[in-house]
C-alpha cells in the first residue's frame, strides 16, 4: 500500500477513528445510508464503522470501510432507490 499524497509505503493500517463525546464516551466514526431517507422516524439506516490508514511520512489519513460493509451500504442504498 502506498500513500496517495507522497507515495510512501510506511503506513499504519486499521486505525480506529474515534469521536470523544461528552462524558468521556467514545464513538467510532461511521458512514450511514438510509433505505427510507424521507421517513420521520424509521429511516432504515445501515451504519458502517470507518477505519483509517495513516501515512507515517506525511500524516495523510485515508479513510475506508471493510469490503463486506461497503457492500451492505450499497445494498441499503439500492433498497431505497427501488421505492
Ligand atoms: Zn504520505
Amino acid at each position: 500500500m502506498k500513500c496517495l499524497q507522497c507515495e510512501s509505503t510506511r503506513i499504519v493500517s486499521g486505525v480506529r477513528p474515534v469521536d470523544h463525546g461528552h462524558g468521556g464516551n467514545m464513538y467510532n466514526l461511521s458512514l450511514e445510508v438510509y433505505a427510507n431517507p424521507s421517513a420521520w422516524l424509521f429511516k432504515e439506516a445501515h451504519s458502517s464503522p470507518m477505519l483509517a490508514n495513516v501515512c507515517v511520512d506525511c500524516g495523510y489519513v485515508m479513510f475506508y470501510v471493510s469490503i463486506p460493509e461497503a457492500r451492505k451500504l450499497e445494498q441499503q442504498k439500492e433498497r431505497g432507490e427501488k421505492r
